[in-house]
C-alpha cells in the first residue's frame, strides 16, 4: 500500500528523483538529500509504513531484510571502517518524514552526530 501524499512512496514509485543505490520488491535505498557525514543513505519499505509504531510481527521479515542490507550497501559505498544507523521515531524522535525509513552514515569522521 502506498501514500500519495508521501515523497517517499514517490521515490519508491520513481515518481520523484532519487539517487538509488538499490532497489528490489520490497526495499529501496537512496542517498539522503541533506546528507550530515561524506555517505548518507537511507532505506525505506516500499510499503508504506509511517513508523516504527507501526510495525507488527507481519512486518518481521520486511524489517530484518532492510537490516540485512545496511552492511552490504555501507560496504558498497566505501564504509569499511564503520557506520551509524538511526531510525527516528515519532516527534519527539526527531523524525521528518512520515514513512519509515533507516538512516545510514558513514565516512571519514568528523560529520555531524545527528540525522
Ligand atoms: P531528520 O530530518 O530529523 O533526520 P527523518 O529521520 O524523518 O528526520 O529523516 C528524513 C530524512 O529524509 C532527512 O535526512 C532528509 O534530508 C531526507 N530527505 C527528505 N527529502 C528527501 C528527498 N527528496 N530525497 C532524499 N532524502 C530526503
Amino acid at each position: 500500500m502506498t501514500d500519495s501524499q508521501c515523497i517517499f512512496c514517490k521515490i519508491a514509485a520513481g515518481e520523484l528523483p532519487a539517487k538509488v543505490l538499490y532497489q528490489d520488491e520490497d526495499v529501496v535505498a537512496f542517498h539522503d538529500i541533506h546528507p550530515a557525514a561524506p555517505v548518507h543513505f537511507l532505506i525505506i519499505p516500499r510499503l508504506h509504513l509511517s513508523s516504527l509504531f507501526d510495525v507488527g510481527t507481519e512486518h518481521q521479515a520486511l524489517l530484518g531484510k532492510m537490516l540485512q542490507l545496511v552492511p552490504r550497501l555501507a560496504r558498497e559505498q566505501g564504509c569499511d571502517d564503520g557506520f551509524r544507523t538511526v531510525i527516528n521515531t515519532g516527534q519527539n524522535g526527531g523524525q521528518e518524514v512520515f514513512h519509515l525509513h533507516l538512516h545510514v552514515m558513514g565516512g571519514p569522521r568528523p560529520w555531524k552526530k545527528q540525522a
